[in-house]
């Protein structure tokens, strides 16, 4: 076998080691001397991957200073590199990306550590490398001879927040594998919702909803506090910005957690109780559940037990970036006393955060607050302003909205509905929705983003999935035309059934909002499935549009009785498919065969469910249960299989939902 020369390996060398008859030269990692973990952790993922796909040695040296005589990758932030060829401004922009790579000599870089992490699986992305799903069986990675590759590019993000919110049921790996492929798609914020996010992990390591498996052993506290300790670590390694909390702040200053929806089944103190709303001419826990329940907040005193706490926890946990302060987590309960019918909720909220602010201040607490539109919160302040923008974030959270249309709003907004304390009824149309947020941005014109939900229930309704990721793909083009800076997906960590089509819309689009649904698309699919995979593409896209016309989400097949060809063209879509997935049953990479294998078991849970549906359709409630009952029993005996990209828990609690509901 003839020699690998200088000129194919790109760099003149002494170091050469032999495997068996052929010299192969290391490549050569730079690296001047950098304490930043996440610089580091992109360094050892630089050689983790140029290791895997060129088989060759890879060699990382620490230096003083840059030499351009030195051949190899130079990687580091800006400030101890050459200037950039290109554009400065634009790699000093948050998250920017700068890799000028030739033949395995040149430089990785970026506007922050993030920035140079983000370069770095940019790089093998442009070298043909996808993480079409977290874990390792959702890596490609091909083999790749580094000396002919040229990569050249300096980009930055369209949107700042581009995140995940812990939702679901998760394990300790589900979450940090999530962690794990967040930066290798340009995504940049973990959100770990809930003190200790206990309820999620309690949802995984308890078993809910899968009565095969549940245990009677209790699921600790301390022990989603060690699994969220462990997140964080993943979370700094890799640079990303750092969110926690949201709701409970209205029942914890007064010691009673908020850990779950569930209620509180201790009596409480009426030196408590007196600080909570008075609802109905009664203050007690809103339906007993705690998280759901707020306070007398033009009580000063009750004020200020949250502002302590709310203080308190910031300056214990310096290592979160934007902390959120929510109130409660339910409607209609706000108080009713003489003093408090005379200030809108938003009013009140703004001046809770106004003295939260105050308080932060005054100990040199720096920490950004995320405050919520949400429910009540909807309607804008009529008196009260926000004294220090640059310390809040608005987070907008249409939870009421429909995921039938995207934020592409046309003509005039809608009027807004007049606000009558505790009886509010909310819009589900989005351009509703997106009035309010209007409306509340002539009172607040620092940073907002958008808090939703196209990942927590709506997918599950949409089979293909691929209806809703053009959602979420129009969704995300139009953020900034209302003044909005990105999502963060409040989501099932595990949204990746049958495939990872929709999270890898949401991440490419918010770093690349003009990109289309077609190029993503098409990528991702040749990426997950091979040769084959625009077959499956078609394959998906006509399976949400004819779910599209069920209309899952406002029941609408209920009331098309007598027409149901929809269903036909189900199987029939079904079997047509059968020989697609016969023929690949078979693959040597992980990546496509783990991909093939979901898909074929996506049919099989697909066909039962759709069969099942299709008794509702027909008003046979019993044999509709019965079916269900079945498939859902399947799901939990065979749950290990698809672990890793399916939340049984959230699956299971949609469609028991629908599948119980009075029909008509
Ligand atoms: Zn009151």
């Amino acid at each position: 076998m003839k020699p690998i020369s200088d000129h194919e390996t790109g760099f003149i060398s002494k170091e050469i080691s032999l495997i068996g008859e052929m010299k192969v030269y290391p490549i050569r990692i730079h690296v001047i001397h950098e304490e930043n973990q996440t610089v580091q952790f992109a360094v050892s993922e630089l050689k983790k991957y140029l290791t895997a796909i060129t088989g060759q040695e890879v060699k990382i040296n620490v230096k003083e200073n840059y030499n351009a005589m030195d051949p190899g990758i130079w990687i580091g932030l800006p400030s101890v590199l050459p200037p950039v060829r290109l554009s400065r401004e634009r790699l000093e922009a948050d998250d920017s990306i700068w890799i000028d790579v030739e033949g395995g000599n040149g430089i990785i870089s970026g506007g922050n550590p993030r920035g140079v992490l983000f370069s770095v699986y940019r790089f093998f992305t442009e070298l043909g490398c996808r993480w079409v799903r977290p874990g390792l069986d959702g890596e490609y990675l091909p083999n790749v001879s580094l000396s002919s590759k040229i990569v050249k590019l300096m980009e930055s993000p369209a949107h700042s927040y581009r995140g995940i919110c812990i939702e679901g049921s998760v394990s300790l790996e589900n979450v940090t594998e999530m962690i794990d492929w967040m930066p290798k798609v340009g995504l940049n914020s973990y959100f770990i919702q809930l003190r200790e996010a206990y309820l999620f992990f309690k949802r995984w390591y308890n078993h809910i909803n899968n009565p095969l498996k549940s245990s009677t052993e209790v699921y600790s506290v301390e022990a989603a506090e060690a699994s969220v300790r462990k997140a964080e670590i993943e979370i700094k390694k890799r640079g990303l910005i750092y969110q926690a909390v949201g709701h409970g702040w209205t029942c914890e200053p007064f010691g009673i957690p908020a850990q779950t929806w569930d209620k509180w089944e201790q009596e409480v103190d009426p030196e408590i109780s007196q600080y909570f709303a008075l609802v109905n001419n009664e203050r007690k826990l809103w339906d007993g559940i705690p998280m759901n329940t707020n306070l007398c907040y033009t009580n000063s005193y009750a004020r200020a037990k949250m502002i302590t706490e709310i203080t308190r926890y910031a300056a214990d946990h310096p290592e979160v970036d934007l902390l959120h302060v929510w109130l409660s987590d339910g409607s209609n309960n706000w108080c009713e006393c003489d003093s408090c019918i005379k200030v809108s909720p938003s009013d009140i909220y703004v001046r809770i955060l106004n003295e939260l602010d105050e308080a932060l201040s005054a100990e040199n607490l720096e920490t950004r607050i995320v405050f919520l539109l949400y429910k009540e919160l909807l309607w804008s302040p009529v008196h009260e302003e926000i004294k220090n923008p640059k310390r809040f974030v608005l987070m907008f959270a249409p939870i009421h909205r429909s995921y039938r249309k995207s934020f592409k709003v046309e003509g005039e907004l809608p009027e807004l509905p007049e606000f009558v304390r505790n009886q509010i009824t909310l819009p589900q149309t989005v351009a509703g929705n997106v009035a309010f947020l209007t409306e509340w941005q002539r009172h607040f014109s620092g940073d907002g983003f958008d808090f939703d939900y196209h990942l927590m229930w709506e997918h599950h309704k949409d089979p293909g999935n691929t209806m809703i990721a053009q959602i979420l793909h129009g969704d995300i083009q139009h953020l900034q035309d209302i003044g909005l800076e990105g999502i963060i997906s409040c989501q099932t960590q595990r949204s990746f059934f049958p495939n990872g089509l929709a999270m890898t819309v949401m991440a490419s689009t918010l770093w690349d909002k003009k990109r289309s649904f077609d190029a993503i698309a098409e990528n991702y699919f040749n990426s997950a499935y091979g040769k084959d995979g625009s077959l499956c593409r078609r394959y998906l896209q006509e399976m949400s549009e004819l779910y599209f016309e069920l209309d899952l989400e406002n029941k609408a097949y209920l009331q098309k009785k007598g027409k149901n060809d929809v269903f036909q063209r189900i199987y029939s879509l079904f079997h047509q498919f059968e020989p697609v997935l016969t023929r690949n049953r078979m693959h040597d990479c992980t990546c496509h065969s783990t991909s093939w294998r979901h898909l074929k078991m996506h049919a099989e849970i697909w066909g039962e469910l759709t069969s099942a549906l299709e008794e509702l359709y027909r008003s046979n409630q019993s044999h509709a249960q019965t079916k269900w009952e079945a498939l859902r029993l399947k799901l939990w005996e065979i749950e290990d299989q698809y672990q890793p990209v399916l939340d049984v828990y959230n699956f299971v609690w949609v469609f028991d939902g629908i599948f119980s509901e009075e029909q008509a």
